[in-house]
């Protein structure tokens, strides 16, 4: 294919999918909408698309206390009208009540994202997910329902790659992230997380050392609390358990995994997904 040709289709494409997407949500929802912000690449251009869409919405970001301090700054300046939520504990003490978040066993989403915006009446939300981001998104529709909830999720830009985020962003001059002109970090969630390779969580050691401080802090508390329990754990020090955890090895605490079991009740560790 010709220069040109490439050029001509991509452009029809360009003018394409953002025109999707707003039909997309002028078709699908039928009252006010809960936007779900994290102050990220997607979310810019959501809320953008939103706002063409003219539906009447709410905006909303779950503070999980391990956010980088520099996505509040962002979302504070540029996004006043932007409501935050929070659960009752922090991170750092869900932690401890509980047990550090690990890959296939994670409660953080749901209790830090998901479960604070549940207080607001929208049953209506809006999610800048795209199916690029993972296989287990790639298998996605656009609208999920969530029936224990009573909650739809729509995702409008589901289908953009991450060149068209950036090129929508470019194009319309929106204000991103100072974050993402560094290279070495090409996301925006929070510090510590059990999705953090071992190179991330270097990255964001020296970035905010601060954090990773607390962390071992809680890690080691958590441990030895544990040991006092009577549990048998399944790494021989706190040590142990954090250098798994860093290189994501870690994939369970104790060796007894009957005993495995949320403490906030409600929340099943196991099939906790990211984006209900
Ligand atoms: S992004 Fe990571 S650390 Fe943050 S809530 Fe989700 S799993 Fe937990």
């Amino acid at each position: 294919m010709s220069e040109v040709n490439i050029h001509i289709r991509r452009s029809l494409f360009k003018e394409d999918y953002v025109e999707k997407a707003i039909s997309f949500l002028k078709k699908n929802v039928k009252g006010q909408v809960l936007v779900a912000f994290s102050g990220g690449k997607d979310s810019i251009v959501m809320y953008e698309i939103v706002k063409r869409s003219k539906i009447p919405f709410r905006l909303s970001h779950s503070i999980t206390t391990i956010d980088p301090p520099e996505v509040l700054r962002f979302i504070k300046e540029n996004y006043p009208e932007c409501e935050f939520c929070k659960s009752k504990h922090s991170f750092w003490k869900m932690t401890l009540m509980s047990n550090p978040p690990l890959l296939g066993k994670r409660w953080c989403c749901t209790a830090l994202k998901k479960k604070p915006s549940w207080k607001y009446p929208e049953k209506e939300r809006i999610l800048g997910i795209r199916r690029e981001e993972s296989s287990r998104r790639n298998n996605y529709p656009e609208i999920n329902y969530f029936e224990k909830l009573g909650h739809t999720h729509y995702y409008p830009i589901i289908d953009w790659k991450e060149w068209q985020v950036w090129e929508f962003i470019e194009k319309n001059n929106l204000p991103y992230l100072s974050l993402y002109d560094d290279e070495n970090f090409s996301r925006s969630g929070c510090i510590i997380c059990p999705f953090n390779s071992f190179k991330i969580n270097q990255i964001n050691k020296e970035k905010w050392p601060g954090y990773y401080k607390i962390w071992e802090k809680i890690v080691y508390k958590w441990y030895l609390k544990r040991v006092e329990q009577g549990r048998t754990m399944v790494y021989p020090s706190a040590e142990t358990f954090l250098q798994a955890w860093y290189n994501q090895e870690a994939t369970k605490w104790y060796e007894k995994d009957q005993k495995e079991r949320s403490l906030f009740g409600d929340l099943d560790l196991k099939k906790e997904s990211r984006d209900a």
